[in-house]
């Protein structure tokens, strides 16, 4: 596709963040089967960024750290220069940290604010100007259970998604007047590479707890964010995609 029909096409632009595998990698595949262009952004996975990309239409990797200002800044520039404007940006890119408050060490709990939260803030920051002067933008927040309940053992895990959830529901209410909505998703256990450390007895025990008594899968949370982006009078919602974990 040459630039200019890039820019003067009515199709859709998303730009999903952390999206080589699991969840994000989900959301490009659905996205782009329902004809947005999109950005999928990895940091470490490059060949499995690649592969989706040929095998996808529409896919453009682009390599950019998420805890990092200035790579976010790259990664929403080569967007805007690429296809000029933004309609749609998944916050996706996460990391687990599974320790006790005492072997948190503070750059274990710097580190997973900076790849789960700040990072949320950067891109946030960077489209809003572009979807501002559009009028129109959607912003997805990827956030979890256990952002609403806490989570024994993950605290820095927790505090981020719930600080993830505090970002959505501001930013509905600052950006809504610029017809911008934002949400956020939040899984119950999903399966993909983020939960490989779980033994079976271990997954046995989650799912006595779960009335649906069963993992999700990475399309229930693909699927639910088309849902979003075809119902344009949510905004500021969490939506618990959790198999009844949580009410
Ligand atoms: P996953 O399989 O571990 O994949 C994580 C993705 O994040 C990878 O594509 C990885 O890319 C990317 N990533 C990590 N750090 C990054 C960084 N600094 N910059 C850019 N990309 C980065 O995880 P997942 O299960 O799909 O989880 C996706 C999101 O859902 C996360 O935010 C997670 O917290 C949330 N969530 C998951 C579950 C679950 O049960 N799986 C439950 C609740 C919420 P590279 O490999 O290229 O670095």
């Amino acid at each position: 596709m040459e630039e200019n029909q890039e820019k003067n096409t009515q199709i859709k632009v998303a730009i999903v963040t952390g999206s080589s595998r699991g969840i994000g990698a989900e959301i490009v595949k659905t996205l782009s089967s329902n004809n947005y262009i999109v950005i999928l952004n990895y940091n470490k996975s490059k060949e499995l960024a690649e592969k989706i990309s040929k095998e996808f239409k529409n896919v453009y990797p682009f390599k950019a750290d998420v805890s990092n200002y200035v790579e976010v800044k790259n990664l929403i520039d080569f967007a805007i220069t690429k296809f000029g404007k933004i309609d749609l940006l998944v916050n996706n890119a996460g990391i687990d940290l599974v320790k006790t408050i005492t072997d948190t060490t503070p750059q274990d709990f710097d580190n997973v604010l900076k790849t789960n939260l700040y990072s949320a803030f950067y891109t946030s920051k960077e489209v809003s100007k572009y979807m501002i002067n559009q009028k129109s933008g959607h912003i997805i927040n990827i956030s979890s259970i256990w952002g609403i309940t806490g989570a024994s053992c993950e605290m820095a895990y927790s505090v981020s998604k719930a600080g993830l959830d505090a970002m959505t529901k501001s930013l509905a209410k600052e950006l809504g007047l610029s017809n911008i909505r934002v949400n956020s998703i939040a899984p119950g256990i999903i399966d993909t590479e983020m939960n490989s450390f779980l033994t079976e007895n271990e997954k046995n025990e989650l799912y006595e707890e779960i009335p649906l008594k069963k993992m999700g899968t990475t399309n229930d949370i693909a699927s639910c964010v088309l849902f979003l982006e075809n119902n344009p009078y949510i905004t500021g919602q969490i939506i618990q995609v959790n198999g009844g974990w949580n009410m």
